[in-house]
C-alpha cells in the first residue's frame, strides 16, 4: 500500500504532533502495564533522531468528552521517561492556551505529553476546528495508533486530512504492511483460527475469510453456534440461535470456495451448579445434556488445529479457544498459542483478549506479528478501510 511514511517526513527543527494509543491499563493512580508505551517507543526515537521535538497525544478510556481525574494521562510521565531516557513535560490540556504555551517552551528534542484527547467531546465527532487546535501546536503530524485507525475521530482522521506534512509512524507502518500482505498476497497455505465469544461480533471477518483462506478453524463459544446449525445438542453453552442461518451460509461460503473448515470434534465442558465439574465430552459419541456447557475445545480438536497450523505458510489467529480466564478451560487456547508460536510461517495474532491471552502465556515475543488493534485489527480483516489509514494514503 502506498502512503506517506516517517522517513519520507522531514523533521529536522520541527514539532511533531505523534497520534499514540497510550490508552494503558491503571492501578491506583499507577501505570499497571507499560506495553502500549513501549511499542511507540521506537517511533518516538526515530522522530527525535531525524531533529524533531515531540508532542504526544493520546486517549485513554471512556471519559465522555468531559475532564475527569481518573482518566489523566498524568501518571504516565514518569514510566514513559523512564523508558525514553529523558524528562517527559506534561500539558494538563490537550489544546488551548495551556497546551499551546507547553509545546512553545518545549526545547528542541523535547518531549511533551498532552493531557486526554477525549476530555474534549469533539474529539470523538471528528470535529474541524478542534484538528485545526491540536495542529496549531505543531509543523508535522505522524499517526501511530493502529488502536484507533477505525475510528474517525478529529486526531485521526480530521488532523491527517487538513494537515499536508503528514505519515504514519513506524508502528502503524508494520501493522500496514503486514497486514496488506495478509489480505492481498498471503504466503499459502493461508490458515485463519477463529474464536472469542459471540459471532455476532465476527459475522464479516468470517464471511471475508471464508472464501479467502486455505483453512478456517472455529473454536471458542463461537463454535457453539456453528455445532448448534448443525443440529448437535448445545446444552447451556453460549449460543446464538438467531444466527444459525448465518453460520451455515458462512459453511457453505467456505464449501463453495474450497476451503477447509474445521469444527470442534470434542469439547470440555462444566456441568451447571457443580463447581469444577469439569468433564470431557465427545461430541461423536454423546450430545450435550441441557444442564452441561462447552467451555473449552477438546483434546483431540487442539491436535488437529496444532497440525494445521504447523503447516500454515501464514497463520492469523483471533478469539480465544474457551473460557480461558478459568484455568480449567484454558487448555484449548494455551495448545493453540503454542501451535502459532511454533508456527514455521508468519504467524499473525490480533484481538483484545487473544493477544492478552498471548502474554499472560508468555508466548506474545514469539508471535511474528502482534497486532495492536481490537477492533481495528478485526475490521481490517473484513476488508474494510480504515479512516486513519485512508487518509494517509498517497
Ligand atoms: P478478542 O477480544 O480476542 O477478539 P472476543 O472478545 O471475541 O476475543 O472473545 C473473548 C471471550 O470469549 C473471552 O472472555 C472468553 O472467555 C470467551 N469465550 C471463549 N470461548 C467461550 C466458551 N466456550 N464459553 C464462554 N465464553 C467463551
Ligand atoms: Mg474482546
Amino acid at each position: 500500500m502506498n502512503f506517506h511514511r516517517l522517513d519520507d517526513l522531514d523533521l529536522q527543527g520541527k514539532k511533531v504532533l505523534i497520534r499514540v494509543d497510550f490508552n494503558v491499563p491503571l492501578e491506583n493512580g499507577k501505570v499497571a502495564d507499560d506495553f502500549r508505551l513501549r511499542a511507540h517507543v521506537p517511533t518516538i526515537q526515530r522522530a527525535l533522531s531525524k531533529g524533531a521535538s515531540v508532542v504526544l497525544a493520546s486517549h485513554l478510556g471512556r471519559p465522555e468528552g468531559k475532564a475527569d481525574p481518573k482518566f489523566s494521562l498524568k501518571p504516565l510521565v514518569e514510566p514513559l521517561s523512564g523508558l525514553l531516557g529523558k524528562p517527559v513535560a506534561f500539558a494538563s490540556d490537550c489544546v488551548g492556551p495551556e497546551a499551546e504555551k507547553a509545546a512553545r517552551e518545549l526545547p528542541a528534542g523535547g518531549v511533551l505529553l498532552l493531557e486526554n484527547l477525549r476530555f474534549h467531546p469533539e474529539e470523538e465527532k471528528n470535529d474541524e476546528g478542534f484538528a485545526r487546535k491540536l495542529l496549531a501546536l505543531c509543523d508535522a503530524y505522524v499517526n501511530d495508533a493502529f488502536a484507533t485507525a477505525h475510528r474517525a475521530h478529529a486526531s485521526v482522521e480530521a488532523a491527517a486530512r487538513l494537515f499536508p506534512g503528514k505519515s504514519a509512524g513506524l508502528l502503524l507502518e508494520k501493522e500496514i504492511d503486514v497486514l496488506s500482505a495478509l489480505l492481498l498476497n498471503p504466503i499459502r497455505p493461508l490458515v485463519a483460527v477463529i474464536g472469542g465469544a459471540k459471532i455476532s461480533t465476527k459475522i464479516g471477518v468470517l464471511k471475508s475469510l471464508a472464501a479467502k483462506v486455505d483453512a478456517l478453524l472455529v473454536g471458542g463459544a463461537m463454535a457453539n453456534t456453528f455445532l448448534g446449525a448443525l443440529g448437535f445438542e448445545v446444552g447451556s453453552s453460549l449460543t446464538e440461535p438467531d444466527k444459525y442461518d448465518l453460520a451455515l451460509e458462512i459453511l457453505e461460503t467456505a464449501l463453495d470456495a474450497g476451503v477447509q473448515v474445521l469444527l470442534p470434534v470434542d469439547l470440555v465442558c462444566s456441568a451447571k451448579g457443580q463447581e469444577g465439574g469439569v468433564y470431557l465430552h465427545t461430541m461423536a459419541s454423546k450430545f450435550l445434556t441441557p444442564d452441561v456447557a462447552a467451555c473449552d475445545i477438546g483434546p483431540e480438536t487442539r491436535a488437529r488445529f496444532a497440525r494445521a497450523i504447523e503447516e500454515a505458510g501464514t497463520v492469523v489467529w483471533n478469539g480465544p479457544m474457551g473460557l480461558f480466564e478459568q484455568e480449567a478451560f484454558l487448555g484449548g487456547t494455551l495448545a493453540v498459542a503454542q501451535a502459532v508460536a511454533s508456527c514455521q510461517g508468519l504467524s499473525i495474532v490480533g484481538g483484545g483478549e487473544t493477544v492478552e491471552a498471548m502474554h499472560h502465556l508468555g508466548l506474545a515475543h514469539k508471535v511474528g506479528h502482534l497486532s495492536t488493534g481490537g477492533g481495528a485489527f478485526l475490521e481490517w480483516l473484513e476488508g474494510r478501510k480504515l479512516p486513519g489509514i485512508e487518509v494517509l494514503k498517497k
